[in-house]
């Protein structure tokens, strides 16, 4: 774990645990979402949300998983701001990213270029979840699809107003939908969850891909990550442990396979050296393996 550093940096840039959100950077502000699964207590309020607040508008970064966090949100900045939240951008489709953009009714919501169909695909399953653990706030979180959809490696800039926004789409990394945002005012990097810090990383996309994403990122001028989850740090703390743990989980189980082992084996075995590194590591390690494994059965 990386605690101490965190904790050094907390005090650096002073940090006030207690408020809704912390301004992270001048005109970068982050709620910091609960380290849980989305599993019994999930409330929707597990992932970083936030804006970044230029001289004209506002752009919130990723809306919650419902519009109980994301009205909470636009109440602060209503509270706190003049300009209007003008955008809205979803870094992938994951649920606890996206069903607050209901509350961003006048903004334009931008995504990755395959982020309506992965969202269509995945509604019917994510309906049921939030039924199941949000109870009514689920009735009044529909989903809303995105309105601006942006090309892979092709970057795209939206002006706040004397703040240019560069958003990136990326090829399957952890979905076939991710999206980074970077604030060039500050060289601050909202990764979605291409990183998460101190919870265990979820590969919900494509091993390899991820891996090339985060060696492509590692390269960038990056003062500060905003991970998916987790708190904020230096790219030595935020992507190097993330590569660490994807390459240890990618090799161990081509290894695992070369030998002829099971995918019962890989469970119980894959990246087990990396367990003392992250939370929830026994559920989340388990879900990679089960998903990497057949696929590189193939290769
Ligand atoms: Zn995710």
């Amino acid at each position: 774990m990386y605690k101490k550093i965190f904790f050094l940096l907390l005090l650096v840039i002073n940090i006030n645990a207690h408020a809704f959100v912390q301004e992270i950077g001048p005109g970068v502000f982050v709620h910091i979402g609960k380290h849980l699964d989305v599993d019994e207590g999930y409330d929707g309020d597990i992932c970083n949300i936030g804006f970044i607040v230029g001289e004209e508008s506002i752009a919130v970064i990723d809306t919650g998983g419902s519009y109980l966090v994301a009205n909470k949100l636009l109440k602060y900045i209503s509270d706190n701001f003049k300009q209007p939240v003008k955008y809205v951008i979803n870094t992938h489709a994951h649920l606890d990213h996206v069903y607050g953009n209901v509350v961003f009714s006048d903004a334009d919501i931008y995504g990755h270029k395959d982020l309506s169909k992965a969202l269509k695909s995945r509604a019917d399953i994510y309906q049921g979840i939030n039924e199941r653990y949000l109870g009514k706030i689920s009735d009044r979180s529909p989903l809303i699809l995105p309105n601006k959809l942006v090309d892979i490696n092709k970057p795209e800039y939206i002006d706040l107003g004397n703040r240019k926004v560069r958003l990136e789409a990326h090829p399957i990394a952890h979905t076939e939908s991710d999206l980074t945002v970077f604030d060039e005012k500050t060289k601050i990097l909202w990764s979605g969850d291409l990183v998460f810090s101190e919870r265990t990383p979820v590969v919900d996309g494509d091993i390899h891909g991820f891996i090339n994403v985060l060696e492509d990122l590692n390269k960038q001028e990056i003062d500060l990550v905003i991970p998916g989850h987790g708190l904020p740090s230096s790219k030595q703390y935020a992507i190097q442990p993330m590569l660490e743990y994807l390459i240890i989980l990618r090799d161990d189980i081509r290894q695992f396979i070369d030998n002829g082992e099971s995918l019962e084996f890989a469970i119980d075995n894959a990246a087990s050296s990396q367990k003392d590194q992250w939370l929830l590591f026994d559920i989340q390690n388990k879900r990679n393996v089960n998903l990497i494994f057949p696929m590189m059965e193939w290769e």
